[in-house]
């Protein structure tokens, strides 16, 4: 998408302030309702831009809310993390943490009241069965023979059911409507469940649950929520969020609109997928720097502006799409290229020794940490007679469009001198060992009189720390991942490639919370979970343009 396409306001703008205009309402009011059923990804942070970032710019509110309705699916872990991930997205919810199971008490009223008015009743047909009597899109339902259980005989079962006298499965409360809508959702949908289980928020004080469209609807009225957000694949349920509202005794009647589901390039966003490639250990965990996740992307180095500049610039819209993984990288790269200090490392390291250099001497070059920000400080680099160059950056013989080191020529080492390559030395197999070099003493911070092309990057021997560099590529090898039959056949087994080389003296303190950028390899940070000032590890959060090569440099 290009950068004349970017969307300031959207159609739920539009709406919002079409309302304000007309005096729907006077505040805004919206939610987040993650399921704590994984780690949110990038597709949640649309969302959470999306609501968090209405409240901001009208002034109104947004909840979180946790949709806690399946006590076998969640988990505290989950409820932590995604807590964690807006606040570092920089967003913060209105009031309390808010969770369905808040409004069990209430929820299981309104289900007595829609049964007191005949239009809720107990079925005792299984799950199974229930199935069958659905119909499908071109044909219709068919009535539960239970359908017509009296007020009195509803209101008793389900009371029993409350009580847990009955088994899972046998029985469940159903919202009574028509099996022959032309609408699925709206052939008597089932409101509640029997499910023995413990629940973290209300332990063991309930054995039925309320289903998700029995629950979000009453729960976004009981908390004055103005428009709720959802994405289009729960079109056909607004049809039953307002027949719940419209049938309870409720004065609050939230709007529901529906956009389009983020979906990038080479990735898959489904929870439920991306739990696979955990329990089939292809990635570490949920905050594996190659996850789509949140707690990925902040490991692997992006910043939440960054983040949160890709939802601005995918906008909000109806319509299906499936978004280039350049766009989220060029955001990242562009925050960066701002902010990151700058330093030197060399990830495939060769000697470089310079012969007219005094061994003992250690020059100290006084280094900017970015180039046009003096306000980000200087640091103090070492250069000495021995230093390591990129291998990739020095070649016996090349012809004029190598701007790098080649035998009989010269370069600029970055911040330091001006360098030319005398001979080399070589191992047993032809490889070359060691590169011997003439430095010019009048060339540091200045041009010498003939005119040197390249400047390439360095670190001294002497005063390098190792390190390693975790390289990341797609996680699949697929643009469009959820399309294979088989997802775990179209993983790309390169997605990692790990380089030792060394960094330089002033990153032997490097933080989890900085990016740098490492002079023309890309943006790099320290691995949170691995690195330790003894053994760093660095991830490659972006390479520094846009070059989709098959070998990883
Ligand atoms: P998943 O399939 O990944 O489990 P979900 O929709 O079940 O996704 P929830 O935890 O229920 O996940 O989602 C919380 C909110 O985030 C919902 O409002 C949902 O619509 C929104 N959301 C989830 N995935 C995306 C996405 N890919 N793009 C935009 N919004 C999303
Ligand atoms: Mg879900």
């Amino acid at each position: 998408m290009s950068t004349s396409k970017l969307r300031t306001n959207n159609f739920i703008y539009q709406i919002i302030n079409q309302d304000l205009e007309f005096g729907k309402h006077h505040e805004i009011h919206t939610r987040f309702p993650p399921e704590p059923n994984g780690y949110l990804h990038i597709g949640h942070a649309k969302s959470i831009c999306l609501n968090f970032g209405i409240a901001k710019r009208y002034q109104g509110q947004c909840n979180l809310r946790f949709d806690d309705t399946n006590p076998l699916k969640e988990n505290i872990e989950y409820i932590q993390s995604i807590k964690r991930d807006i606040q570092w997205l920089g967003f913060q919810w209105n009031g309390p943490v808010r969770y369905s199971s808040d409004y069990f008490d209430q929820l299981y009223q309104y289900a007595i009241e829609l049964i007191l008015k005949g239009l809720a009743y107990v079925d005792d047909l299984t799950p199974e069965q229930i199935r069958k009597y659905r119909g499908s899109l071109t044909s219709p339902g068919k009535n539960s023979p239970y359908r017509n259980r009296s007020i009195k005989d509803n209101l008793a079962l389900f009371e029993k059911m409350r009580n847990g006298k009955f088994a899972e499965g046998r029985s469940c409360l159903r919202a009574k409507i028509d099996m022959y809508s032309p609408s699925i959702v709206m052939r008597d949908p089932v409101l509640y469940r029997i499910k023995l289980a413990e629940h973290h928020n209300t332990g063991t004080k309930w054995c039925i649950y309320p289903m998700y469209d029995f629950t979000h609807c009453i729960s976004d009225a009981l908390e004055g929520i103005t428009h709720s957000l959802c994405t289009m694949e729960f079109q056909e349920n607004r049809r039953l969020y307002d027949w719940v509202l419209n049938n309870i005794s409720i004065t609050a009647h939230p709007r529901q609109y529906e956009f389009s589901r983020l979906n990038l390039e080479y990735t898959i966003m489904s929870k439920r997928k991306l739990k696979i490639l955990i329990t089939k250990n292809i990635v570490e965990g949920w905050d594996d720097p190659r996850m789509p996740t949140i707690a990925g992307l902040r490991r692997r180095g992006y910043t939440p502006a960054s983040i949160r500049e890709f939802c601005r610039r995918i906008g909000v819209t109806k319509q299906d799409n499936n978004i280039e993984m350049a766009l989220l990288e060029s955001s990242v790269r562009e925050d960066l290229n701002t902010i990151a200090p700058r330093a030197m490392a060399v990830l495939n390291p060769v000697t470089v020794v310079i012969q007219n250099m005094p061994s003992d001497t250690i020059e100290i070059i006084n280094v900017p940490n970015h180039p046009n920000k003096p306000e980000m400080g200087y640091r103090d680099v070492p250069f000495t007679k021995n230093i390591y160059i990129d291998k990739s950056d020095f070649r016996e013989e090349s012809n004029k469009n190598y701007k790098r080191l080649v035998l009989g020529q010269e370069v600029r080492l970055r911040s330091a001198y001006v360098i030319k390559a005398e001979h080399v030395d070589k191992d047993e197999y032809g490889n070359i060992t060691t590169i011997y070099c003439t430095y010019n003493h009048d060339t540091l911070k200045k041009n010498p009189s003939n005119k040197v092309k390249g400047v390439i990057h360095w670190v001294s021997v002497s005063y390098a720390i190792p390190a390693e560099f975790h390289l990341y590529d797609h996680l699949f090898s697929t643009a469009n991942p959820d399309a294979a039959e088989n997802l775990l056949s179209v993983i790309n087994s390169n997605s990692l490639i790990i380089r030792k080389g060394f960094v330089e003296y002033s990153l032997r303190k490097a933080t989890y919370n900085t990016t740098y950028q490492f002079e023309r390899e890309g943006y790099f940070c320290a691995d949170y979970r691995k690195s330790r000032p003894e053994h760093l590890v660095f991830n490659r959060t972006v390479r520094l343009r846009d070059i989709r090569t098959k070998i990883l440099a």
